[in-house]
C-alpha cells in the first residue's frame, strides 16, 4: 500500500509540495521531456517499492534513475567511460539514459537485481528544480499501469493513477512524446538497448560506432522491451490502411496514420500525427491520438508505420508493441 494514499491527487506547479512529500517516501507524477514519470526517493527501498505495487510492474524490472546534472553520474556509477562523458556533453538533460555499472548506494529494487544502474537528466525544467531541491535522486519509470501507453499530461496520469499518488507536478504535455533512447558501452561499440527521443542518426553524429541491439524476448535485458508494451485496450493492428480498412469494414475502426485522413464507412474515429510528414511531431502526438482513439467505441484501431528514420524508429518499435498480443 502507499504510505499516502489520498483519494483525490491534486494536480500542481508547486515544487515544494512535490519535494516534500518525496522527502517523505511518497509517489509524485513528474513531467519530463519523454513522458511523465512516477517519481520516488531511488535510495529508499521502501519508496521505490510502490512504485512497483502502483504500476503493477514485476520487480525484474529496473527503473531509470534521474539526476539534475550529468556530474552526478559518478555518484551513483562506477566508470564513466569517455564516450559516455562526451555523449553527456552532447545529449545532457535530454531523452538520453545510459546504463553503467552501478554503486552500492542504489538499492538491488531499482536495478532489478542487476549490477547496472540507469541514469538520465530529464530536460524539463520544473523537474530540474525539483531535482535540486532534493538530495537525493529519483526512480521514475512512466506514470501508467504496466504495459498501457505512457502519459504524456498531468491529467493522463490523473486518469489512471488518481488516489495513488500524493501530488502530480503539471509541466504540460511532454515535448519530446516518447521514452529515452537507453544505451551503454559495450567494448568499443555504443549499444543502443531501447530507441528513444535521441535518434540514431544523431547518435552516430556524436559517435559513429552505434549498434542497435533491441531485445523482444520476454524476460529482457530492458524493461521497454518487452514484447507487448505501450498497449491500448482496443486491439490495434498495424499495416497499409487501405489494406487495412478493406480487412475490418465489418467493425468500427479507429485510425492512427502518419499524415493522410482516410475516408470509410467503417471509420469512427481518426487521428493523423503529423500533417508536415514531421517525425518529431508525430511523436509529440503518438501517445496522446493512441489514448484518445481507445476512448472511443471502436472494435479495432488501425495504424501505420512511419519511414525507419530519425523518431520514427521509436514511434514504430512502440506501434508495433502496442499491435503484439498481450
Ligand atoms: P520505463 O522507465 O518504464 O520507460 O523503462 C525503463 C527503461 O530503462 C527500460 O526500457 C530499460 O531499457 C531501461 N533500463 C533501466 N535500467 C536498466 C538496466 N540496468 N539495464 C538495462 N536497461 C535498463
Ligand atoms: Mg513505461
Amino acid at each position: 500500500m502507499c504510505i499516502f494514499a489520498p483519494v483525490k491527487t491534486e494536480i500542481g506547479q508547486d515544487i515544494q509540495t512535490a519535494a516534500s512529500f518525496l522527502r517523505n517516501g511518497a509517489l509524485v507524477g513528474i513531467p519530463t521531456e519523454t513522458v511523465y514519470g512516477l517519481a520516488a526517493n531511488a535510495l529508499n527501498p521502501d519508496a521505490v517499492l510502490q512504485i512497483f505495487q502502483v504500476k503493477g510492474r514485476p520487480t525484474f524490472n529496473p527503473l531509470i534513475v534521474h539526476v539534475h546534472d550529468a556530474a552526478q553520474f559518478s555518484l551513483y556509477a562506477e566508470e564513466l567511460p569517455d564516450v559516455i562523458k562526451l555523449l553527456a556533453q552532447h545529449f545532457c538533460p535530454g531523452p538520453l539514459t545510459f546504463v553503467l555499472p552501478k554503486k552500492s548506494v542504489i538499492p538491488d529494487l531499482v536495478t532489478g537485481g542487476g549490477n547496472t544502474v540507469a541514469l538520465r537528466v530529464p530536460g524539463h525544467p520544473l523537474t530540474l528544480q525539483l531535482l535540486k531541491s532534493l538530495d537525493f535522486p529519483l526512480a521514475a519509470p512512466s506514470a501508467n499501469p504496466f504495459g498501457y501507453i505512457s502519459p504524456v499530461t498531468a491529467l493522463h496520469v490523473q486518469e489512471q493513477l488518481d488516489g495513488k499518488v500524493a501530488y502530480i507536478l503539471d509541466g504540460g504535455p511532454s515535448m519530446i512524446g516518447v521514452e529515452s533512447t537507453v544505451v551503454m558501452m559495450r567494448g568499443e561499440s555504443l549499444v543502443v538497448l531501447r530507441v528513444g527521443g535521441v535518434s540514431i542518426e544523431s547518435l552516430r553524429e556524436v559517435y559513429p560506432n552505434v549498434v542497435v541491439e533491441i531485445n523482444q524476448s520476454s524476460n529482457p535485458k530492458s524493461p521497454g522491451q518487452l514484447k507487448s508494451h505501450y498497449a491500448p485496450r482496443i486491439p490495434l493492428k498495424l499495416g497499409t490502411i487501405s489494406e487495412l480498412l478493406n480487412r475490418y469494414s465489418h467493425q468500427k475502426i479507429a485510425v492512427l496514420s502518419f499524415r493522410e485522413t482516410f475516408n470509410h464507412s467503417a471509420i469512427i474515429a481518426q487521428e493523423v500525427l503529423s500533417r508536415e510528414g514531421d517525425d518529431a511531431e508525430a511523436a509529440r502526438n503518438l501517445f496522446a491520438a493512441l489514448r484518445r482513439l481507445d476512448q472511443t467505441n471502436a472494435d479495432i484501431i488501425i495504424a501505420e508505420k512511419l519511414p525507419e528514420k530519425g523518431l520514427g524508429m521509436a514511434i514504430n518499435d512502440r506501434l508495433e508493441r502496442a499491435a503484439a498480443d498481450h
